[in-house]
């Protein structure tokens, strides 16, 4: 008995430390919800969806076709639709949405919006559930391509589901027999011309009624079946006190596509339940690939929903076909491919931190990732830039050629490098027809002068700093692979940095075709040559050489007192070009850390650059600050726009203790991590533990560090050391070690190094 209670006992034991910790329950969907658009504490919406999903799903609070779809603080959900959502300023596309309505049929959306307390809501990632005060139950459980919905209804009141067709033309078919509505949407700003997505709704149980509805007069055409137009919907009913559940996909390639991808991703479901478990199971395991120790409860839930939100985007945008095989509707030709693809992100807002996580965490998808790149500039000429879908041109820079190098100095391949140089010569030699990003806006000027020059183009130096640092990836990965010819080209670019700093002002200015810079300087003046940014901001973009700029700065020391100015120096805003304040300018205000504009991607690498100049420490110590002082896992965690997973990528890498400064190199700078233990598990089962002894709140130095048992004494490490498997171990202390890090092989990649 005794030896047979002990098998029982070491069986159970081994079982439970098979059993990975429930890490899911850190993430709170809700962070960054508390938005508006005068001020953005995320711009995030309760994302419910699995990782890089093809479709997610969400409540919406906002006017169909609002940006901000949901507002923490709104009392009233009018649908829960399908999204594919990358930002408020940028717009939704392919939404339908799908509300509970019970009593009389109301469809007009201002009217059937229900009232809701947050108490009885839950946002998980996996799992989203709200009971409004009228009763009604809603819940959802997303696979990658669809959902499971249930609604369940308070007794004696009818029970109907509104399906809303959002914005432009659409579809509806009913077909009562196999309790099934099919039918298609169009809306988006920026959809290839005959885009639809093709959904099919199938519910488990019987009509009593239907019929279809458009939401611009809202009138209801009871039992009529199909129906086309703008704004076209639908609704059925069920027996009073029903509890529905349907099973809800879409396609972009066809109703017959919806169908096969119906099946595979819910064909063995007949519960919600069964959605959610494989939901958790799915998300666990990848929160799980980077375990945390110590810290506090809130710091381990504002980095597991920061995990989450760092592996969103850039969507999947293919599907399984019947014979499982991937294929797609490109974005960019409308045609069917084989394959894979992937869209929806802002390489502006995501090449400085979510890529550089997403090499660690999954090379295999960025292999493929990268070849889907040159896949979508042969379909439509040019290199993705700002999808969503389909390019949009925004902001500014070729940052495509910083993820293909990214990627190649990873060791990550499964693309033609000489095909991604190709494709970024052309892209840096002409302009193309969309927005600024799409080409070069001023790449003749760039060639000719060594600078584009203002005012011949907004945002001038902005672009002239990030085309030399793209030109740099461009020769970097040219060297990489031998290819002389686009090395020699790009050589010559990589230091036009140069062309516009101001050796007086020692900052980045403004500079005219005749060579003179522009008059009536304001470093607080947002706008005119800067992007979403002023002087001081800019300053810090010469990602690919660090040391070069603290030359031009006067020296170590000259540049440690630059940086420390930017905390120092008043939080003014002179509105600039932009003539009112935007979000970016109130978030920096607010943040109250001088001119420091965390809020925003252009100087969230700064911190990191003391480590490049003789003052290690100091990017530990704020570093830290930063990170407790801006994010949080709750409704207002984020310090500005999260953008398709680039602040929680900067913050998830942060907290680790690592960051990526210059894409395109296989280094990432130390700075100090929040945990006391980070395990990384590689793809391939490898584990990096970066090991933080003594780590406090008060214990933000780094005194001595070891690498796999060696005495470690750079401010940075290489991928290879990630990715191989190791253990870096840092002894954390009070007071900073002056006298560690120091030397010039200490100091991060520097074109200039010496
Ligand atoms: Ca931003």
């Amino acid at each position: 008995m005794r030896n047979v209670l002990l098998v029982v006992s070491v069986l159970y034991a081994s079982a439970l430390h098979a059993q990975q910790p429930d890490l899911v329950r850190y993430v709170n969907t809700l962070q960054g919800t508390n938005s508006s658009y005068e001020l953005s504490a995320g711009n995030t919406y309760p994302t419910t969806g699995m990782p890089f999903n093809v479709n997610a799903w969400s409540p919406q609070t906002g006017k169909n076709g609002d940006g901000w779809k949901y507002k923490y603080s709104e009392n009233k959900i009018r649908g829960f639709g399908e999204t594919h959502q990358c930002s408020p300023w940028v717009g939704d596309y392919g939404v339908f949405t799908l509300m509970p309505v019970a009593g009389e049929l109301v469809v007009d959306q201002d009217k059937r919006a229900a009232v809701f307390n947050h108490k009885n809501e839950t946002a998980k990632p996996h799992y989203y559930q709200v009971r409004f005060d009228n009763g009604v139950n809603t819940e959802i459980a997303p696979t990658e391509r669809a959902a499971m919905f249930r609604f369940s209804f308070p007794k004696g009141k009818n029970a109907h589901v509104v399906l809303d067709g959002y914005t432009k033309l659409s579809a509806v078919s009913i077909d009562e027999g196999t309790r099934t509505i099919t039918g298609y949407v169009t809306n988006g700003a920026f959809v290839p011309k005959g885009f639809r997505n093709y959904f099919r709704i199938v519910f488990d149980k019987p009509f009593r009624r239907a019929g279809t509805w458009e939401n611009k007069q809202n009138s209801v055409q009871a039992g009529q079946l199909t129906a086309e137009g703008e704004g076209i919907g639908a609704f059925v009913e069920f027996a009073p006190g029903s509890v529905v559940t349907a099973k809800v996909v879409s396609s972009y390639i066809s109703s017959g596509q919806a169908l096969v991808t119906l099946e595979r991703e819910t064909g063995q479901y007949t519960r919600l339940e069964q959605a959610k478990d494989a939901g958790f199971s799915t998300w666990n395991k990848l929160l799980n690939r980077v375990k945390v120790e110590g810290g506090t409860e809130e710091e381990r839930a504002t980095f597991y929903s920061c995990l989450f939100r760092a592996n969103l985007f850039s969507h999947q945008f293919f599907e399984y076909d019947a014979a499982g095989k991937p294929v797609y509707y490109s974005p960019y030709d409308a045609k069917l491919h084989e394959g894979y693809m992937f869209t929806d992100n802002g390489f502006w807002d995501t090449f400085r931190s979510q890529f550089p996580l997403t090499n660690i965490l999954h090379p295999t998808m960025q292999g493929r990732y990268m070849q889907a790149l040159l896949d979508a500039q042969q379909q439509c000429g040019w290199l993705p830039a700002w999808s969503a879908p389909s390019e949009t041109g925004g902001m500014l820079g070729n940052h495509a050629i910083s993820l293909l190098t990214d990627a190649w100095a990873k060791g990550i391949r499964g693309f033609s490098a000489d095909s991604a140089l190709k494709a970024y010569y052309h892209e840096a030699t002409n302009k193309g027809p969309w927005g600024g990003a799409n080409g070069r806006a001023g790449w003749k000027e760039y060639y000719q002068l060594g600078y584009v020059p203002y005012p011949v183009s907004e945002g001038s130096t902005a672009q002239t700093l990030e085309y030399a640092y793209d030109d740099f990836c461009a020769y970097n990965l040219a060297k990489m692979t031998g290819n002389t010819f686009y090395e020699t080209i790009f050589a010559r670019h990589m230091y036009n940095y140069r062309n516009v700093f101001d050796s007086d002002r020692k900052l980045m200015r403004g500079r005219q075709v005749d060579g003179e810079w522009t008059t009536g300087f304001d470093p607080f003046a947002w706008g005119g040559p800067y992007t979403e940014g002023n002087a001081w901001h800019y300053n810090w973009s010469v990602f690919q050489d660090i040391q070069g700029l603290i030359d031009l700065t006067g020296g170590d020391e000259a540049f440690v007192t630059k940086i420390d100015s930017v905390f120092s120096q008043p939080n003014t805003v002179n509105v600039g070009s932009y003539g009112q304040m935007i979000h970016e300018m109130t978030e920096m205000v607010n943040a109250n850390l001088g001119q420091y504009a965390h809020g925003n991607q252009p100087i969230q690498h700064m911190i990191y650059l003391y480590s490049y100049a003789g003052a290690p420490w100091k990017t530990q110590a704020r570093i830290r600050e930063v990170m407790d002082k801006l994010y949080n896992s709750g409704v207002n965690g984020y310090p500005g726009d999260e953008d398709q997973g680039g602040m929680s990528s900067w913050y998830v890498l942060s907290a680790m203790g690592i960051y990526s400064v210059t894409p395109g190199t296989d280094e990432y700078v130390l700075g100090s991590p929040v945990f006391s233990k980070v395990t990384i598990e590689m793809e391939n089962g490898k584990k990096f533990v970066i090991e933080a002894n003594g780590n406090s709140k008060k214990n933000v130095y780094i005194r001595s560090a070891s690498l796999n048992g060696q005495q470690y004494d750079h401010n940075w490490i290489r991928y290879s050391d990630i990715s191989d498997g190791g253990i870096l171990k840092l002894e954390m202390s009070a007071e900073p070690n002056r006298e560690r890090g120091l030397r010039n092989e200490d100091k991060p990649f520097s074109l200039s190094k010496k």
